[in-house]
């Protein structure tokens, strides 16, 4: 039999093009929706709220839309919040005074502990998260106890260090009664960004002696000296008064660094770790992510990120809804379990 007699007519036997098509799944909507690799819900979102003594709000000129709020207003943000599906807050605090350790910040009364109560109390099932620093309440603007002393520089508590040094065992302690504090106004999540040594494991032993066992800690694990936190520190009021925090925060260069900090934590009891910032680090939040697949993951989409967003989009230049669904997809995809971001409600809100 000739072989030919058995073609059918039309039957392409010679190939003109190629075999694999992808935009094959990608003609319609449906089938861009059905072979979707990261989803973004409103579930995945921490909203940041600055809370100040006083009244009303302050509005923060670098950070359209974000402002400074009373526990009240905070109360009101985060109700807000939560009606849009966002089922966290993290809290700042701006205390009424500022002194070399920072003693509102561990105060019963503090700014934060009145927050957390206040916002417990009117929605119980909004998870409250803390950031535990020691910035927002020196006066020196620093992270931690300074090695300085009060009679001049031979009088600096340790004197192998230079002068103005962040100390870090003295700052774990103070570390560890704001963390104890934060627990006991009603706090449901932990978080030391301070980057001290041993901080996590501090805070933990502290935690578990004084009955919160059950609390957890989600430490700013991987959090980077960055230009990026600018308009941050107009709104915490936290920009310290001289040098920076290269000292503490990790090198702009470094990734694999990211997964020793990662590993102290979790051998110190950490249960989250975080990657800060975030759209300038998706390199490292997955690499994070790759080294520990079963430890959830947060990232921190932080005050610069969402100020050159919302300036240029002010400009027209960008369209301020595609370009925050599709930078936030981005810090998924990339390996976050859930971001910590200002435009939490919005997204919330644009989803
Ligand atoms: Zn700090």
């Amino acid at each position: 039999m000739n072989m030919l007699e058995l073609e059918r007519p039309g039957l392409v036997t010679e190939r003109r093009g190629p075999a694999e098509r992808p935009r094959r799944l990608r003609a319609t909507p449906g089938l861009r929706a059905l072979i979707r690799e990261t989803e973004l819900n409103a579930r995945d979102f921490i909203y940041p709220l600055f809370v100040r003594h006083g009244n009303g709000r302050s509005e923060i000129r670098s950070m359209p839309g974000i402002a400074q709020l009373s526990v009240e207003e905070a109360v009101r943000e985060t109700a807000k919040a939560a009606a849009l599906g966002v089922p966290a807050v993290i809290l700042f605090g701006i205390p009424a005074e500022k002194d070399p350790v920072g003693l509102e910040n561990f105060a019963p009364d503090g700014i934060v502990q009145q927050a957390i109560r206040a916002i417990k109390k009117e929605l119980p099932e909004m998870i409250v998260v803390t950031d535990v620093c020691l910035c927002e309440y020196t006066d020196h603007g620093h992270c931690g106890i300074l090695n300085m002393g009060t009679a001049g520089p031979e009088s600096r508590p340790n004197k192998s260090l230079p002068e103005g040094y962040v100390l870090n065992d003295e700052t774990l302690e103070v570390l560890t009664k704001v963390a104890i504090s934060h627990a006991e106004a009603g706090a449901d999540i932990v978080a030391p960004s301070g980057m001290m040594d041993g901080m996590v494991g501090a805070i933990r032993l502290g935690l578990d002696e004084t009955g919160f066992s059950n609390l957890p800690i989600l430490s700013y694990s991987v959090k980077y000296a960055s230009s990026f936190y600018g308009p941050f520190r107009e709104a915490a009021q936290g920009a310290p008064k001289f040098g920076d925090r290269k000292s503490h925060q990790m090198d702009p260069a470094n990734a694999r660094e990211a997964l020793r900090e990662a590993a102290l934590d979790l051998e110190e009891g950490a249960d989250m770790l975080m990657v800060k910032p975030a759209l300038a680090y998706l390199d490292v939040i997955h690499l994070v992510k790759e080294a520990y697949p079963q430890i959830p993951l947060a990232a921190y989409n932080v005050s610069g990120e969402y100020a050159m967003v919302k300036a240029a989009a002010s400009n027209g230049w960008i369209d301020e809804v595609k370009i925050t669904l599709e930078t936030l997809t981005a810090i998924k995809r990339a390996g976050a379990d859930m971001i910590l971001t200002y435009h939490a409600a919005d997204a919330a809100k644009w989803l």
